[in-house]
Parts: structure tokens; C-alpha cells; sequence
């Protein structure tokens, strides 16, 4: 049985990248995947224009679509339209861009990941069809993830369902990214043009979830997938000695937005740095991680979820603040930075001098924070 310095479960976005920066560190790597080359993955492709920043270098042109306009609507009451004549962000088709960030890496497909035993001298990884020895294992298995059940790490899951469906169809306008309010209670729809594809879906949470909302809004006949996504909520280890997660995993999946892809990325690259020093100084403690996690991501995961706290039930009362060219054209600014800054939001709106908003961010301030 080989040795591996990293064994690592799961071929979406994190596991692919970490494999890559690993890789390019002369780290060597496996990945087991229990999908086959161009597994579909439920989702609706947006990133934002950072990504760049942070992908592997050898993986920065990938084929996407870029947004340059947004139509946001509420219940079909009220909707605008934002023409910002540059992009703010991308969409990619996710079975191309995963296969597209496999390439180049050590991915044993169709193979399912069962179990894992730790000793002194390192990790015996149980698949269903062999074993695996190696220095650190980690989960990039996604939400559900085995690796975070068996490890005990990332206990804390909070859930939203989403739906979505593709449709084989060429837009009119692909700049335009469509956003819908209102539709759902404590979430929100949307449509995603891209190459050939138009895809639309919507996602509450769990509870709140009704399947078949997105008919409200896109009235194709294409039948619905629904999958569940695992949200931050509170800050807490993500590795332990040989053991770390990385991605959905960990649920490291924006709390406002359930966009997930950035932050899996991220969390390979700062997990990928703290492997390759404990690979050098011959030690065996991730921890670092952890650190490193709250130092880059939960700091603006905190504004997002408070963020949303205050979005998501009070939107009847706010919709019309929210929905205004001025506010738009703020975020989408934002946006062509590269990311939106929940922090410089929430700055914003505790600053505002709008009644309902005051109102909304009191409430929250007394029961929710
Ligand atoms: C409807 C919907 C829309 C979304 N839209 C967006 C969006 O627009 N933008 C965005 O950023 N995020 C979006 N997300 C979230 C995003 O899809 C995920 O957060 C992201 O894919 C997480 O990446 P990951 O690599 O951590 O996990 P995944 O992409 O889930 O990859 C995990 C991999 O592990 C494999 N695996 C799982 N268990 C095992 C096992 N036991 N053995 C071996 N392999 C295993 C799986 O086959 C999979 O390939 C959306 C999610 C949904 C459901």
C-alpha cells in the first residue's frame, strides 16, 4: 500500500484545489472521489470576480460568463434594473468547471469513502473498494460529509434547501443576472444565463423550503433538483492533528449569499500552507487552520449572518429600500471590486437614516445578535 503525505476526500472545488496547491508544492496527493469525471453538482455557478485571486495558477481561464446587469424583482410588485457596463461577477457551468479543476491531479474515481483510523503513525483511510495510507487526511466531501461526522469536527450545521434546474437554452440577454425577492420566505430565486444553458432555482431554509417555488418565476417545464446546503453559523475548529476540512465540509458556505465555492477555495489555499509547513518541520498539528480561518473568512461570515438576519424576515418591510437603483449600484460596485464586503454593508445600513431600516436593524440588534 503506497503512503501518501495527503489523502483527500472529495473532488469538488476545495479538494480539487487543495490537490493543486499541494501539488504545486511537490506534495503528493490522492484524491477519491465517489462521482465520475463530469459529475453534475447541483448549483447555480456564481463567483465572484476575486476567485481569480485565488485559484492555483495554473487554473485562472476557465470558460464563464460574466454579469454586467441585474435584474432584482420583489413578488413581481416592484423590480428594477441595474446596468453597471462592466462585470461584477461570473457563472460557470459547475460539471465543466470541477472537471476543468480536476485536471492535472491524482483523482481515483467511483471510489466511495467509508471510514478512517488514526495512529501515531498516521491515517489508514477505508474506501469501498481499497485502503489508503497517509500523513493528514481531509474532507472535502461536501455537505453530509463523512470525514466531518467520524472526525467531530464541524458539528454545528445549519441547513438551507435550494432547487434548481437547467434549461438547454440560449438567453436573449447573458449579461443580465436575475435576482427574485419574496417568493420564498427567508430566502430568495434567481435565473443564471450561460453558454447554451439558462439555470434558475431558489433555496430557503430548511423548514421554510417549498419545492417547485421557482416555478413562480421561470415557467419551464425542465424537472427540478433539490439539494441541501450546509451554511456557517458559529466559528469553530476545522482541524485537529492530521485531520482538517476544507470547503462544504467544514460549512464554510457564505451565510447571506449559500454561495460556497469561494470559500472552499480559500480555506484549500490557507489549509495547503499550514500542510506544507508541517510537512517541512516534520510535525503533525493542523491547528494552525483554525487560526488562519478566522483570521480570512469568519470575520465577514459573522456580518453575513447577522446580515441576513435582518434581510431575510424583514424584506416585506424593507423591499423598497433594498430595491433601489442608488442601493443596487452600491453593491454591484462593490462586487467590481471583487467580493462584497459584508462589513462595509453593515457599516452602511447601521448608518442609514430610512425608518423601516432603523427599525429592522433595532429588532435585530435586541433579539437576534
Ligand atoms: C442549488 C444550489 C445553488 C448553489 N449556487 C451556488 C453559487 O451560485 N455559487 C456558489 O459559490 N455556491 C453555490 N452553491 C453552493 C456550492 O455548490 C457548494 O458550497 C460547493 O460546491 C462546495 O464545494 P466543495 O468542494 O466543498 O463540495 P462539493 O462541491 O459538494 O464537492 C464534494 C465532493 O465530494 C464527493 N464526495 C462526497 N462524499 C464522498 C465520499 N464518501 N467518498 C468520496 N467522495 C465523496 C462528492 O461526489 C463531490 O464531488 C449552491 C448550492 C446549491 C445546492
Amino acid at each position: 500500500m503506497k503512503r501518501h503525505d495527503v489523502i483527500i476526500i472529495g473532488g469538488g472545488p476545495a479538494g480539487a484545489t487543495l490537490a493543486h496547491y499541494l501539488k504545486e508544492k511537490g506534495i503528493d496527493n490522492v484524491i477519491i472521489e465517489k462521482g465520475m469525471p463530469f459529475r453534475d453538482k447541483v448549483c447555480a455557478g456564481g463567483l465572484p470576480l476575486n476567485i481569480e485571486n485565488i485559484l492555483p495558477s495554473n487554473l485562472k481561464s476557465f470558460e464563464r460568463n460574466s454579469y454586467t446587469k441585474i435584474f432584482a424583482d420583489y413578488k413581481g410588485i416592484h423590480s428594477l434594473l441595474a446596468d453597471l457596463k462592466s462585470s461584477f461577477l461570473y457563472g460557470v457551468m459547475r460539471a465543466k468547471f470541477d472537471q476543468f479543476l480536476r485536471e492535472g491531479t491524482n483523482v481515483h474515481y467511483g471510489e466511495k469513502f467509508i471510514k478512517y483510523e488514526e495512529d501515531n503513525d498516521g491515517i489508514t483511510v477505508y474506501t469501498d473498494k481499497t485502503k489508503y495510507s497517509g500523513k493528514f487526511l481531509v474532507g472535502a466531501d461536501g455537505v453530509g460529509s463523512f470525514v466531518s461526522i467520524q472526525s467531530g469536527l464541524a458539528k454545528n450545521k445549519r441547513f438551507i434547501v435550494a432547487e434548481e434546474k437547467e434549461v438547454q437554452e440560449e438567453a436573449k440577454d447573458k449579461s443580465i443576472l436575475n435576482v427574485f425577492l419574496g417568493y420564498n420566505f427567508l430566502g430568495y430565486g434567481w435565473t443564471f444565463p450561460k453558454e447554451g444553458f439558462i439555470s434558475s432555482g431558489s433555496g430557503a431554509l430548511k423548514g421554510h423550503f417549498i419545492k417547485g417555488t421557482v416555478n413562480k418565476f421561470d415557467r419551464g417545464i425542465t424537472p427540478i433538483k433539490v439539494f441541501p446546503i450546509s451554511l456557517w453559523n458559529v466559528a469553530e475548529p476545522l482541524a485537529k492533528e492530521r485531520v482538517a476540512l476544507v470547503g462544504e465540509a467544514g460549512n464554510l458556505v457564505d451565510p447571506f449569499t449559500a454561495a460556497g465555492i469561494y470559500p472552499s477555495i480559500l480555506s484549500s489555499m490557507l489549509l495547503s500552507e499550514v500542510i506544507v509547513k508541517n510537512l517541512k518541520l516534520e510535525t503533525v498539528n493542523l491547528e494552525q487552520y483554525n487560526e488562519l480561518l478566522e483570521d480570512k473568512l469568519y470575520d465577514e461570515f459573522r456580518y453575513a449572518r447577522t446580515l441576513s438576519n435582518i434581510f431575510y424576515p424583514f424584506l416585506p418591510l424593507i423591499n423598497r429600500v433594498i430595491l433601489r437603483e442608488e442601493f443596487i449600484n452600491y453593491l454591484l460596485e462593490l462586487a467590481q471590486e471583487g467580493y462584497i464586503s459584508y462589513k462595509k454593508i453593515f457599516k452602511r445600513v447601521e448608518s442609514t437614516r430610512r425608518i423601516p431600516v432603523k427599525i429592522a436593524y433595532a429588532l435585530v440588534k435586541i433579539f437576534i445578535r
